[in-house]
């Protein structure tokens, strides 16, 4: 489904102090266990380059995720060649990787979203393997190599020249 506009929600949150933050929680997709794949059309419009991020590959990425279990967690159905133990190895090599990176402040080399949950840590992974796959090689090789095979694809091998001309820096 393509709405018109980012579909916005009224999130409350305690912190650690006990104290309620609200804000208005803005998304660009959603995805939901039998349900259907929801994007906002400016976020549709912004992906198809090679910026790092698609709002489709995230959403399709959670459904792929959503494949085995009714959770969202980082862990889709794995083809018989993949060992599920190297899966979680590698996926938390990166995740810890972010959170070490974040706690020290220092920048993330993909989107620090990825380190708000293990599935959107899938998800992201899945928008730079497609999206920037120079930029996930380098930072994250064995995971390269681990999505290059979940998807059969090599993605390093169809980037533009110009492609990292257009993307946005990351902070
Ligand atoms: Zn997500």
């Amino acid at each position: 489904l393509i709405l018109p506009d980012a579909f916005r929600r009224r999130v409350e949150e305690m912190d650690e102090f006990g104290v309620v933050h609200e804000y208005d929680d803005e998304r660009a997709g959603e995805t939901s266990h039998q349900g259907p794949v929801v994007v906002a059309f400016p976020d549709l419009m912004e992906s198809g380059d090679f910026s790092g991020f698609n709002v489709l590959i995230h959403e399709f990425a959670h459904k792929l995720d959503l494949g085995n279990s009714l959770d969202v967690d980082g862990f889709p159905p794995l083809p018989g060649d993949i060992d599920p133990r190297e899966w979680h190895r590698v996926f938390m090599a990166v995740w810890d990787d972010l959170q070490s990176r974040l706690a020290r402040g220092e920048a993330t080399p993909i989107d620090d979203y990825a380190a708000t949950h293990p599935g959107e840590c899938f998800a992201v992974c899945c928008e730079a393997f497609f999206t920037a796959p120079d930029l996930l090689h380098d930072a994250y090789p064995a995971l390269f190599d681990l999505l290059g095979r979940y998807f059969r694809q090599q993605t390093l091998a169809r980037l533009p020249p110009s492609a990292d001309h257009a993307r946005p820096e990351h902070h």
